[in-house]
C-alpha cells in the first residue's frame, strides 16, 4: 500500500518537520508509522513497536479505538463546525466543559477551549494579565517561570518555557518572564542536601524573583507539576507545598502546565491532585483526546473566573477552533472511556507502582542507570558514564540517544532527551507490556554498554 522509498523522497523534498535537523532527515530518510492498534504501532514495513511515548505523551487510551472514530464521523456529519463567538455554542464543548469541570480539582469553574498546549498556554498567560488589569493592578504582569521548562514552541510557549536553545532562536522573547531554578535535585542538589532541603531551595528561588522584581509587579508563577519534556524531573515532595505558600504570601497567581500530566497519567485525573495543589490556572492538552483530534482545554479556577464574570467586558482572544465541535465530542468520549475502563484508578493501584518497583528492580541496577524515577505511568531513566559521580559520557546526551536508537531497533518506541530516556506509554498498559517494554530495553542497554565500552 505505501511505498516507503517514494513517501521518503517526497518527505525530504516538501515536508519540513518539526524539531529536526533536515540535514541528518536527508541522509537517514523516515521511518513511516502507518497503524497503531492497542500499546502498538505498526510501520510500512510492517515492524511492530511498543510505543513506551503514546505517540508524544498523548494516546492514553490506545490506538484503533473506533468508539473515538464513530463519534467523530457522526459529529462530522450532523455539525462539522460552528464558532461559539458572538454568543453561539455548539453542545459539545458545553458538555464537555463540565465534564472537565466535574474531574477538575474542586476551584476549577471554567474552562477554555483551544487546539493546542501552546495556545493554551497563550491563552493562560494572556488571561491572567488580563485579570491584573481588571483588578486594576495592570503593572502585576511579571511571570516567573524555571530553566528548562516547556511550555510550547508558539512565541509565547517559547518565551515562558526555558530552554535556551528554543530562547536563541526567538529572536526576542515577549517581556516581563524571569527564569528561576529546576526542581532537580539529582543534578542540581549541594553534596550532602537532602532532597527535602533542596525542593525548598529550589522553591525559595521564586522567591528571590519576587522580591528582585517586587511583588506587585509579579502576576503569576507557571510550572509543569513534573517538567515533562526537559526529562521527567520529579520534584521533591518539599517543592509544591512551598511554592503554594510563596504564591499565597505574595498575591502571585499559581499556573500549572499539566499538558503532559493531565486526564491520568499520575494516577489523578490531574497532578495538581498528585501534588496538592491548588491552582489559578490550569493548561491541558494531549490526552484530552488521546491525540485523536487537537484540542487544548485551559481550566480556570473560581478566583479569574469571578473576576471575569463580575467585571464584565470583552477579553479580546479566541481561536476559529475554540470548542470545535468535532475534537470536543472525542474529548467527551475519550474520558468516558477512561472513566468506564478505570484506567486512573488503574495506574494508581496497579500499574503506577509496578512501573516504580520494575525500574528500580530491572532498570536501575543496569551499569548505565543512574537513576530510575516515575509516576504514575511517567518515568524517567539516567544515562551515566559512572554511577558514583554521576558523570556522564559526554554532554549532550549521545548515550542515551544511543540506547533509544537500539530500543527502537528491537521494537521500544522510547524518546531521549539530554542524558534522560523517557517513558510515558498509553494507561492501557498493563503488567504484562510493562514486562515486555522491559525486556526489550534491557536489550537495548546492553548493546548500548558494549558500543560505549569500544
Ligand atoms: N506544555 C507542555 C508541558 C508540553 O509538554 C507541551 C508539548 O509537549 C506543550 C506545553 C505544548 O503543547 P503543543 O505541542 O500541543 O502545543
Amino acid at each position: 500500500k505505501y511505498k516507503l522509498q517514494e513517501l521518503q523522497q517526497l518527505d525530504a523534498a516538501h515536508y519540513l518537520h518539526p524539531f529536526t535537523d533536515h540535514k541528518e532527515l536527508r541522509n537517514a530518510g523516515s521511518r513511516m508509522i502507518v497503524r497503531g492498534e492497542g500499546p502498538f504501532i505498526y510501520d510500512s514495513e510492517g515492524t511492530e513497536i511498543l510505543d513506551a511515548m503514546a505517540g508524544l505523551w498523548c494516546v492514553n487510551i490506545g490506538y484503533g479505538r473506533d468508539e473515538l472514530a464513530d463519534v467523530a464521523a457522526e459529529q462530522m456529519r450532523e455539525m462539522p463546525y460552528y464558532n461559539s463567538f458572538f454568543k453561539c455554542a455548539t453542545p459539545s464543548p458545553v458538555q464537555l466543559s463540565a465534564k472537565i469541570a466535574e474531574i477538575a480539582p474542586p476551584n476549577i469553574e471554567q474552562v477554555f477551549f483551544g487546539s493546542s498546549g501552546s495556545e493554551s498556554n497563550d491563552t493562560a498567560l494572556r488571561l491572567v494579565r488580563h485579570y491584573w488589569a481588571l483588578e486594576g493592578k495592570p503593572e502585576k504582569n511579571i511571570i516567573i517561570s524555571r530553566q528548562n521548562a516547556y511550555h510550547g514552541s508558539t512565541v509565547a510557549g517559547a518565551s515562558l518555557g526555558g530552554m535556551s536553545h528554543m530562547h536563541k532562536q526567538l529572536g526576542g522573547a515577549v517581556p516581563n518572564i524571569v527564569h528561576v531554578m529546576a526542581p532537580y535535585a539529582y543534578e542540581l542538589a549541594e553534596p550532602g542536601e537532602s532532597d527535602e532541603a533542596f525542593g525548598l531551595r529550589a522553591a525559595r528561588t521564586i522567591e528571590d524573583a519576587i522580591l528582585a522584581a517586587g511583588a506587585d509587579k509579579v502576576a503569576a508563577f507557571i510550572g509543569e507539576p513534573i517538567m515533562g519534556a526537559g526529562g521527567v524531573k520529579i520534584p521533591p515532595a518539599s517543592y509544591w507545598p512551598e511554592v503554594q505558600r510563596i504564591c499565597k504570601k505574595y498575591d502571585i497567581l499559581l499556573m500549572l502546565d499539566e499538558v503532559i500530566t493531565g486526564y491520568g497519567r499520575t494516577g489523578e485525573w490531574f497532578a495538581a491532585t498528585t501534588f496538592g495543589i491548588e491552582a489559578d490556572t490550569i493548561t491541558t492538552a494531549k490526552a484530552l483526546t488521546s491525540g485523536y483530534q487537537p484540542l487544548s482545554a485551559l481550566l480556570v479556577g473560581e478566583r479569574i473566573a469571578k473576576t471575569l464574570v463580575e467585571k464584565g467586558g470583552e477579553f479580546y482572544h479566541g481561536y476559529t477552533y475554540s470548542g470545535h465541535p468535532v475534537c470536543c465530542a472525542v474529548g467527551l468520549k475519550n474520558i468516558e472511556i477512561i472513566e468506564e475502563e478505570g484506567l486512573v484508578d488503574r495506574v494508581r493501584n496497579d500499574t503506577g507502582p509496578y512501573l516504580a518497583e520494575q525500574l528500580a528492580k530491572r532498570i536501575a541496577v543496569h551499569p548505565l542507570v543512574g537513576e530510575t524515577r516515575s509516576v504514575g505511568l511517567m518515568g524517567g531513566i539516567e544515562i551515566v558514564k559512572d554511577k558514583a559521580d554521576r558523570s556522564r559520557f559526554q554532554p549532550g546526551g549521545s548515550a542515551a540517544t544511543k540506547v533509544r536508537d537500539h530500543a527502537i531497533a528491537n521494537g521500544l518506541m522510547i524518546r531521549a532527551t539530554d542524558d534522560t530516556l523517557i517513558m510515558s506509554p498509553p494507561l492501557i498498559w498493563t503488567r504484562e507490556t510493562i514486562d515486555l517494554a522491559f525486556d526489550r530495553l534491557l536489550v537495548a542497554l546492553d548493546l548500548a554498554e558494549a558500543e560505549l565500552a569500544s
